[in-house]
């Protein structure tokens, strides 16, 4: 396991993050509980926002608050200066409830529905992110309905492959997401967008994929968006004021992994949009990009209690915790790989290979297969490192699992920002239709 950020090995051999012992974080707020290393997200939100100041200061990063959507959160990132992307009206309302500027909201979505616009039009966001030609229609119907102008960008699909695992590769022409440059119909979208009276066509947006290592995809897709933003410049004579890159950086989860860091990104991105702008007389448009994993991913931690250890002598040694698949849907989803330890046995050296199971009804339900740990018993707690983007976030209750607590960790203080589900939350949407309280039957 990689120590980073405020990661130690205090003198009992435990582990510690943000000055708090994690063992006893298990202890206080029980487990499952996802620990976000709060020193660590401020950094990692001023590694962007410090590089466009360096680099290219008209310029803005947003968050996408899908990878982690909470009200501290969304906190945490307007106190940094940063801009908010939601794709749905609950992630719009738990922003909006935290108190978010909505002038610093971009809502995407390929399938936003009227209420989730009207929403937002009475919120009155920044930007929107217009997906397609019927969204682009009823957003242009809702906005005169208002008497208002939308303010919008378009999805574009720059056909860039971003090397990466097919699930999260979004940028291919074959996709649900957004108009192919390719094809001519990203070029009839702004041609439309520019004829819309309820729409202000702001520029064009688009998102090469996740988890991506290697920054010359960036390159690429930051000059195929140029080259297009030309092209409407040539075919309408308008000048995008506003060109959104998308997020996508990749994080360090299991060895192989080789993240790139921050500043490089940013460097390589707004030398390649400024180089295309003199070759092609165009003015500097506004950079937008929209960072989730690479802010959470890497400083957030599962913790988890041992349960039952099974060895199942010459095949294999299954450890099992109290969470799974309803806590970390990726290893299931996508079979993503992570790092673990035990943090109450962090000098301990590794002896034995064992899988994690989690305590769902699936045999899927695998949060690690084959890892070194020290000897393994009931009672130790196991710390899952990287969870901190869609984990959260894609925690579901099946078998009816309560969603664990999250604390945000700092100077030797953890505080609570979710609370754990509790039981009674877990029925408070369930109803038992009245005939079946008296005991009537239902009439075939
Ligand atoms: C998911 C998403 C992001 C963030 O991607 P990361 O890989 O988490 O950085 C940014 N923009 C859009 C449109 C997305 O869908």
């Amino acid at each position: 396991m990689n120590l980073h950020g405020t990661m130690r090995i205090n003198q009992a051999g435990h582990l510690e993050i943000g000055g708090c012992d994690t063992v006893e974080l298990a202890r206080q707020f029980g487990t499952p509980l996802y620990v976000m290393d709060e020193a660590l997200l401020r950094e990692n939100c001023r590694a962007y926002v410090e590089s466009f100041q360096k680099h290219y200061p008209n310029a803005e990063v947003i968050y996408a608050s899908k990878v982690f959507s909470t009200m501290a959160m969304c906190r945490l990132v307007a106190e940094e200066g940063m801009g908010l992307d939601v794709v749905s009206g609950g992630e719009l309302y738990t922003a909006l409830a935290s108190g978010f500027p909505a002038n610093r909201i971009y809502f995407h979505g390929n399938n936003k529905s009227p209420e989730e616009l009207e929403m937002a039009l009475e919120a009155r966001v920044g930007r929107y992110v217009v997906d397609n030609f019927s969204e682009l229609d009823l957003l242009n119907e809702l906005a005169r309905q208002r008497k208002t102008k939308a303010k919008i960008l378009i999805r574009v699909s720059p056909g860039i492959d971003a090397h990466t695992h097919h699930y999260i590769k979004t940028g291919m022409i074959d996709s649900k997401f957004g108009l192919a440059i390719a094809n001519g119909q990203a070029l009839m979208g702004a041609e439309k967008a520019l004829g819309m009276k309820n729409l202000e066509f702001k520029g064009i947006h688009c998102h090469i994929g996740s988890q991506i290592f290697d920054l010359n995809s960036y390159k690429e897709a930051a000059a195929t968006m140029m080259a297009f933003v030309k092209e409407i410049k040539t075919k309408t004579g308008y000048a995008c004021e506003e060109l959104n890159l998308g997020g996508g950086l990749g994080i360090y989860y299991t060895e192989g992994d080789s993240p790139q860091p921050i500043g490089e990104l940013v460097a390589l991105m707004t030398k390649t949009v400024r180089e295309a702008a003199t070759a092609n007389n165009l003015p500097l448009p506004k950079i937008i990009v929209e960072p989730g994993r690479s802010i959470v991913g890497e400083a957030g931690v599962t913790l988890y209690t041992v349960g039952s250890v099974k060895d199942i002598p010459g095949i294999r040694k299954y450890v099992a915790v109290d969470g799974g698949m309803t806590d970390n849907p990726r290893p299931a989803l996508y079979q993503a790989k992570y790092e673990a330890a035990l943090a109450n046995k962090m000098n301990v050296p590794g002896e034995e290979t064992v899988s994690i199971a989690g305590k769902c009804c699936e045999s899927g339900d695998m949060l690690i297969w084959d890892i070194e740990l020290p000897p393994t018993v009931p009672g130790d707690i196991l710390v899952v490192t990287s969870t901190g983007a869609y984990n959260y976030s894609m925690a579901s209750n099946y078998n009816r699992n309560r969603r664990p607590a999250v604390v945000f960790a700092c100077g030797g203080k953890a505080e609570l920002v979710v609370r754990r589900e509790s039981y009674e939350d877990l029925i408070r949407n369930d109803l038992v239709p009245e005939r079946m309280q008296n005991k009537v039957a239902c009439l075939a």
